[in-house]
């Protein structure tokens, strides 16, 4: 379940000034129903799961599966993104969110909770702040692609 994060440097989550988790509470994660959130920064995603590693898109492909992780390729550039279900997020639990807060994913963690999306019946009018958009996160793996 997302909790909002207000900052000028994405995914830095210790600097977080605006959680609102009885919304989301209350909400019950309509966002991690959808789609799930990405790891815009690439050198946040590996100081996380691969601290210390430098791997390429064919090791990491490999190495998903033990996390729980996918590799999104549609688009052409690869991208790290928590396993989908019918049900939303694989990693969407009773209790919400089952990554610690600060393993979650950029987007999910840049998310600004908007109280009106408990006035409607479904769907949800949170959003995340440009700089961690999904045209943002496809520019900087591509930029880390090309580097590695
Ligand atoms: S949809 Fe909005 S209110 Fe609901 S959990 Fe996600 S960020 Fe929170
Ligand atoms: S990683 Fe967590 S916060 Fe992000 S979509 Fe999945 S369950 Fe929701």
């Amino acid at each position: 379940m997302s909790s909002a994060v207000r900052n000028q440097s994405p995914c830095l989550v210790e600097k977080r000034d605006s959680l609102d988790l009885p919304l989301c509470r209350e909400c019950g994660g309509r966002c991690c129903k959808g789609s799930p959130g990405l790891w815009v920064d690439p050198e946040r995603f590996f100081a996380l799961f691969f601290p210390g590693q430098r791997l390429t898109v064919e090791q990491l492909r490999e190495r998903l599966p033990e996390l729980g992780l996918v590799l999104w390729e549609k688009t052409g550039v690869p991208m790290p993104a928590p396993r989908s279900l019918g049900s939303g997020c694989a990693f969407l639990g009773a209790d919400g969110c089952r990554f610690p807060v600060a393993e979650r994913p950029c987007q999910c963690l840049a998310l600004i909770p908007v109280k009106e999306t408990l006035d409607q019946q479904q769907g949800c009018l949170c959003r995340a702040p440009d700089e961690f958009s999904r045209d943002v996160a496809w520019q900087r793996w591509q930029n880390y692609w090309q580097a590695v």
